[in-house]
């Protein structure tokens, strides 16, 4: 009798990367240098494709879309400025086309036959989510006290003091709702290309009174946009690369330890003790919880350099429903 078994189908990633991805700490903004870095991180995930992985892989843009706010300042008396959605879209399309290009390189020299495609991602957040109301996402560079009060004045921006190092413009950070595009993100997927999508957390939308939707002036955490995506796609797996190779308790303690492997009782437990930073490894933490309880098998937060020796076992911070 013939076999009806077929194939189990490949496993599903989503892989959220943080900045660094394209700028480490430092860094000059240039071209060259994102390119580098791009580079550099496509190499790594090359270790997923060789694992027959389906990959989605999201990416901030706190620094990139930090620098198109300034050029927009600088120019809005010749060129119309754009408001902060559309620069987020700006950011998606060009680190999207870097990565892109760094992913294709990968592929052809190792004669891989996938396309990589990058989605300018939608994602709707509630317009009566209490963000809105007080906008505490620090966006941009730093401003001297005057620079702050004018564009506050004539602008109408946001702004706030940070810890005695200058005056900054905030913005609301909605909670995601849902990926707008998210189908054809899972469809791409599942059909074996490459995508790069959520770049930035995605651009905040919202349902006007029409019903339509409408671009607003926020920015989503790209951690729980990632998680969000990851849920509605019903990826298997899903990837935080940060800048530390695990996550820990006591963290920058002189008792820190470092944590392998945390059921999602231990991490409710661990985010209720107050181990993780809000606005860091805060959202990373919940974003892997959601997107277990969103029925997601595993989570996996580490850096790029551990990444390989973590998908055998041997290093990152693993996240299960249980043990
Ligand atoms: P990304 O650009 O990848 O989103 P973030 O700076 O937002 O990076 O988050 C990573 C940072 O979280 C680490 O560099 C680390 O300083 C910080 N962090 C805060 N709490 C912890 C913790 N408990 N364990 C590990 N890192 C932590
Ligand atoms: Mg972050």
């Amino acid at each position: 009798m013939q076999s009806t078994r077929q194939a189990a189908p490949p496993p599903l990633a989503v892989v959220a990367m943080g900045g660094h991805a394209f700028l480490q700490s430092g860094e000059d903004h240039t071209i060259q240098i994102h390119q580098r870095n791009a580079a550099d991180i496509s190499a790594v995930l090359m270790t997923l494709v060789e694992r027959g992985y389906n990959l989605v892989i999201t990416h901030g843009n706190g620094p990139q879309v930090g620098q198109l706010m300034r050029q927009t300042d600088m120019t809005r008396e010749e060129v119309p400025p754009m408001p902060l959605d559309v620069l987020v879209a700006d950011t998606e399309g060009w680190l999207g086309y870097i990565l892109q290009q760094a992913l294709l390189n990968q592929l052809r020299r190792r004669n891989i036959q996938r396309y990589v495609v990058t989605m300018v991602t939608q994602v709707l957040v509630d317009k009566r989510d209490p963000a809105f109301s007080k906008p505490s996402k620090p966006v941009g560079r730093f401003l001297s006290q005057e620079e702050g009060e004018a564009a506050r004045d004539e602008l109408g921006w946001d702004i706030v003091e940070d810890a005695g190092r200058g005056w900054r413009r905030v913005v609301p950070s909605p909670a995601p709702k849902r990926v707008v595009q998210w189908r054809m993100i899972r469809e791409s997927a599942l059909a074996g290309h490459i995508v790069i999508a959520g770049g930035g957390g995605g651009i905040p939308i919202i349902k006007n009174a029409h019903d339509d939707y409408e671009g607003v002036e926020a920015v989503i955490d790209k951690d729980l946009t990632s998680s969000i995506l990851a849920g509605s796609i019903g990826a298997e797996l899903m990837i935080i690369l940060t800048d530390v190779p695990q996550v820990y308790v006591n963290y920058k303690k002189p008792d820190q330890r470092s944590l392998n492997a945390v059921t999602m009782d231990m991490a409710e437990d661990l985010v209720a003790e107050g181990h993780f930073a809000a606005g860091s490894m805060g959202p990373k933490v919940i974003a892997i919880q959601n997107f277990l309880k969103a029925g997601g098998r595993r989570g996996l937060i580490t850096n790029a350099s551990t990444l390989e020796a973590a998908l055998e076992g041997r290093g990152g911070t693993h996240f299960v429903g249980r043990l």
